[in-house]
């Protein structure tokens, strides 16, 4: 018999479990306020739940999914971590120290169905979709090692859904998880310090406009027509950018108001950094009256993808003419490219083994 997660049960039905055991009600929010506020990892440290119980938990239930494999420590202080799941599935998650917020970057899926040209992600395949609880767990463990058990980041934390996957093929468990990480008896990370990127699903962004309480939208462009799209991001073929367009359009219908929808765009070097392309995007956006700001991030290389980054200048250039016809324009830095955990670069990999830091 399949145990049960509990880190994938939202407050209900944690609460129907709880019963289902014989006990009262104020234990599920016990056991909650325990695994997703003060993040403890065994019940054993449930100091606060009567032994029996704990030994009842244990026998119906496991707390986590997740092992944690390895972890790699950047020279800028970018952390990786590399999971198995209890199946055996690697996932990975990335740690972004900030001078403001520190960012946690999380997977929704082991490996990624998508096959982006650039993203070494694409080379595993898709493995399988990650559960609610297999999120989480992500940012809890982060959380923890960063900070401690129990304490709290001192200026809260921001969460991207930008590690492997398409979060969009993922929908359900992917809003689950972010609907119990918001949870202010749980780690209360609300929805508005989240942002989820997809590489292009189009019912799911209209789908994303439609929820009240829902994350920030980063949308993956990479190419400025359907021509050059469709070789990058071959998911093209089945959203357009005509199609993709206009359902982000209709996104910016719901956004408050210091809110802007993001576009990502990769810099391939001789491949989608020319000028005439930094025209034809400004253009695109322009003629679809979006008013987003564009992150460009320089390719992050890795065996054997067959690009190479735009140097540093023509991204500036590309910079430029993207903002002298209106379009706000920024150059995201890389972070944690010397241990694989800059964007892209997500394959369940070994690092060099001097990063390598003991768990
Ligand atoms: N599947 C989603 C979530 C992944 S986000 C999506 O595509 O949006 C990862 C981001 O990194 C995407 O914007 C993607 O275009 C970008 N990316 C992928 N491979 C990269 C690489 N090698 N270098 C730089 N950026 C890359």
């Amino acid at each position: 018999m399949q145990p049960i997660y509990l880190s994938s049960l939202s407050q209900p039905e944690l609460s129907e479990f709880v019963e289902s055991l014989g006990e009262p009600a104020y234990r599920a929010r016990q056991i909650f306020a325990g695994l997703h506020q003060r993040r403890l990892r065994s019940f054993a440290e449930m100091t606060d739940l009567p032994k029996e119980l704990r030994a009842k938990l244990s026998e119906h239930a496991v707390i986590s999914s997740l092992t944690l494999e390895s972890r790699y420590l950047s020279t800028d202080g970018t952390r990786r971590y590399l999971f198995k799941t209890h199946d055996n599935f690697p996932v990975e998650t990335v740690f972004i120290p900030e001078e403001k917020r520190d960012t946690i970057c999380f997977s929704s899926q082991s490996g990624c169905p998508l096959q982006c040209t650039f993203c070494l992600t694409a080379q595993l395949g898709l493995l399988r979709n990650l559960t609610a609880g297999e999120i989480v767990e992500q940012i809890i463990i982060a959380l923890n090692d960063a900070y401690g058990v129990s304490v709290q980041p001192p200026r809260g934390t921001n969460l991207v859904g930008m590690g492997a996957g398409e979060p969009f093929l993922n929908f359900e468990e992917l809003m689950k998880a972010i609907r119990v990480m918001a949870e202010p008896s749980g780690l209360h990370i609300v929805a508005n310090r989240v942002t989820v990127s997809t590489a292009g699903v189009a019912p799911q962004i209209r789908e994303l406009a439609a929820i009240p309480d829902r994350p920030h939208l980063a949308v993956s462009l990479a190419a400025p027509t359907d021509k050059l799209r469709n070789e990058l991001m071959p998911i093209n073929k089945k959203w357009p950018l005509p199609e993709l367009l206009s359902a982000c359009k209709d996104f910016e219908k719901s956004l408050k108001p210091n809110e802007r929808l993001t576009f990502e765009y990769v810099m391939l070097a001789g491949v989608n950094d020319s000028d005439e392309h930094g025209r034809q995007l400004a253009n695109l956006l322009n003629r679809h009256e979006l008013s987003a700001k564009v992150n460009l991030i320089p390719h992050n290389p890795a065996e054997p993808l067959p690009y190479h980054p735009s140097p540093p200048e023509r991204v500036e250039l590309f910079r430029e003419i993207l903002e002298s016809k209106g379009v706000h324009a920024f150059v995201r830095k890389s972070r944690g490219r010397d241990i694989l955990a800059a964007c892209g670069q997500l394959a369940a990999r070994s690092a060099p083994e001097s990063l390598r830091s003991p768990c």
